[in-house]
């Protein structure tokens, strides 16, 4: 452990005590410091109390519902929110923008499960913190390599946009490049089709979210050993895309 490291701080917000427990027991365990609000109101004051890392929210609350709430923070924040859904239909606007929740959890789940999220969002943020700082001081941060991205065989060199599988190095076009860059940075996490449409093409596209599958499909031809079975850019059906690294 570093010396200098602040413990990352969550904000868990259910109004189920039992729940509410057992999310604030585990995640302390990890060493998180957790602070816990019981409804949608008391979840916005002690958000902009405490300014968490990451905030895990329920859509079922008392006075202000989960949806209000990740609209809200959405507006006052870039910490990653993860959303737990009771039902299945509720997971499309979840993970669509028309709320903007990073990533969502149905209940019933497990708490390896959660933890397991909880360490990939906050990675997530912990990379686009070095990336920018490595971006604005490019030999300040020698002990964090951002520069490559390993997962196996599957090497990412993002200063020479280069990608090597297989034995060989290649260049990718420049939209499969950052898609691919896009979804390596967010394994593990399931993203929407208009969530990567937005975040790699950008607001102004206009192509549609057929785009992506497109593009998908052209990486798993280049990445993925046997294309018809990836393993590695995985289709959530009826969502989108997740990255297994
Ligand atoms: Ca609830």
């Amino acid at each position: 452990m570093q010396g200098a490291v602040v413990n990352p701080k969550v904000l868990v917000v259910e109004d189920e005590p039992a729940l509410a427990d057992a999310l604030e027991y585990s995640l302390s365990r990890q060493g998180y410091e957790v602070s816990v609000a019981g409804d949608g109101v008391k979840a916005l004051e002690m958000a902009r109390q405490t300014i968490p890392d990451l905030v895990v929210l329920d859509i079922m609350l008392p006075h202000l519902d989960g949806y209000e709430v990740c609209r809200i923070l959405r507006q006052e924040t870039n910490a990653p929110i993860i959303m737990l859904t009771a039902r299945a239909d509720e997971v499309d606007k979840v993970v669509g923008l028309e709320v903007g929740a990073d990533d969502y959890l149905t209940k019933p789940f497990s708490m390896r499960e959660l933890i397991a999220r909880v360490k990939a969002l906050l990675r997530r943020v912990r990379l686009d913190r070095e990336e920018m700082a490595t971006t604005s001081t490019p030999n300040g941060h020698p002990d964090v390599p951002t520069e490559r991205m390993v997962f196996g065989d599957l090497v990412i060199d993002l200063s020479r946009r280069e990608v090597s599988f297989g034995g060989g190095a290649f260049h990718l076009k420049p939209k499969e490049f950052d898609l691919l860059v896009f979804l390596a940075r967010n394994r593990g996490i399931v993203l929407s089709r208009d969530l990567i449409l937005e975040r790699v093409w950008g607001w102004d596209y206009d192509g549609g979210s057929r785009t992506v599958d497109v593009h998908v499909r052209w990486l798993r031809e280049k990445i993925e050993a046997d294309p018809a079975n990836p393993t590695r850019l995985v289709t959530v059906r009826g969502i989108g895309y997740r990255f297994e690294g």
